[in-house]
């Protein structure tokens, strides 16, 4: 997943539906290879949701929903401090509520949405990906990574995804269904209860950052995803009170939604998987790019940085001979110079994880060092991100949810 090292990477996903500008089909076919998988932007027909749950509400819809239940809704906010404040959701903890309440007030607002099947540590345990079944049985994974001063959670926002990268592990599964708000903000919440727990190593602390790099494309879940955001920066007890700043949505390049997030008023980081500057080779690589082209996913990121004022990350997994030669790093500052260098962007080069069975390996380090070297001769601040978690399969690309 994402948890990319940094920013996470992961998966495939789907384009739940979207509603600006996706045409009419829900499917279409890939012109630069008769094998390779179609794009999915609807979730199946017979996807079943989840049971609404507290994060999928906001503050007022949490008392209407006490009060159907014919209890006083000034209950809500008491169940919402217990749950975003003090991380419990467990009935018999929550002392200041008349005891015969409490269990009617947890199936209102608190039914379990995640359990955990499996969790792997890296890292001196400062590395924890989580398998978690869904009500339905559907699977997705979610990763903690601890860094000096901050701890990132990289969440999934689909289970599998319909955006059919082939270098990626979740895209080869499809789309089985979007992820509800709850089931989104539930793997911040889950890493924020184990830091409170003691589970993970350098002792007690917050989850600073969240970003949406695990399974699944975040802009095909629109509206569950921009949703759980605002849960996790709303106030607390409303909210879990995080900055923005420290959220990171990355997408395949829908073009749309990239325009309307930034419009949102919500300063999240945005990330694009760009992954190749030219037409051809990411029409393969990122097979969305057949219906919104290089320089339209350019331009919306920078039309996101330019309302925002808040820099972009150019995501680009290194891929041996395929997307890192010298001259597609000349071409990649090109492209991204000629929106103007007033620090609007940034690159993350990030190592191939190889997926098993893939042709595909991770470059040579002269290559990735040549890569740099050119792209910042053209001014270009690049990174490369760290490996966290690889030995789990907790980095870019491994979430497949099969092999925990
Ligand atoms: N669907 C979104 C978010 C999930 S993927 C997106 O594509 O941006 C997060 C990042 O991980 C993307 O940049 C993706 O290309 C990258 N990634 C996926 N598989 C990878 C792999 N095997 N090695 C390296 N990065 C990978």
């Amino acid at each position: 997943m994402g948890h990319l090292a940094e920013l996470g990477a992961a998966h495939v996903f789907v384009i739940g539906r979207l509603h600006v500008g996706m045409g009419e089909s829900s499917t279409m076919s890939d012109p630069a290879s008769a094998t390779s998988l179609p794009l999915v932007f609807d979730e199946p027909r017979k996807a079943k949701k989840p049971p609404r749950h507290l994060a999928d509400l906001t503050a007022a819809e949490r008392k209407h929903a006490v009060e159907r239940a014919g209890l006083p809704g000034f209950r809500a906010s008491q169940v919402s401090h217990h749950y975003f404040s003090r991380l419990v959701d467990d009935p018999a903890e929550m002392t200041d509520l008349p005891a015969d309440l409490r269990q009617p007030l947890a199936e209102a607002l608190l039914p379990e949405l995640i359990t955990p099947m499996h969790t792997l540590t890296a890292d001196g345990g400062t590395t924890r990906k989580t398998l978690w079944r869904l009500h339905d049985g559907a699977l997705v994974e979610s990763v903690l990574m601890r860094y000096p001063g901050r701890v990132t959670m990289c969440v999934s926002s689909q289970a599998g995804c319909g955006m059919a990268c082939p270098f990626c592990a979740t895209g080869q599964g499809g789309l089985q269904r979007n992820m509800s708000t709850a089931e989104i903000v539930e793997q911040v919440l889950a890493g924020a209860r184990s830091l409170a727990r003691d589970e993970v190593p350098g002792g007690g602390g917050r989850v600073s950052n969240v970003v949406f790099m695990g399974m699944g494309e975040p802009m095909a879940n629109y509206t569950a995803v921009i949703d759980s955001v605002r849960r996790m920066t709303d106030p607390t007890p409303d909210g879990l009170g995080m900055s923005a700043r420290g959220v990171t949505v990355s997408t395949v390049g829908l073009v749309p939604r990239m325009r309307q997030l930034a419009d949102e008023g919500i300063p999240v980081t945005l990330a694009l998987s760009l992954h190749a500057p030219d037409d051809e080779l990411r029409n393969e690589l990122v097979p969305i790019n057949t219906r919104w082209s290089v320089h339209e996913a350019v331009a919306a990121a920078w039309n996101y940085a330019r309302v925002t004022r808040r820099r972009v990350s150019i995501e680009y997994p290194m891929i041996k001979h395929i997307n890192d030669q010298g001259w597609r790093a000349d071409l990649l500052g090109e492209v991204l110079t000629s929106y103007g260098d007033w620090g609007w962007v940034h690159v993350n080069l990030i190592p191939l994880n190889p997926t098993p069975g893939s042709k595909w390996t991770a470059s040579r380090r002269e290559d990735e060092r040549e890569f740099v070297r050119r792209l910042e001769a053209k001014g270009v601040p690049t990174t490369v991100r760290d490996t966290r978690g690889r030995e789990i399969d907790g980095a870019c690309g491994q979430l497949s949810a099969t092999g925990a």
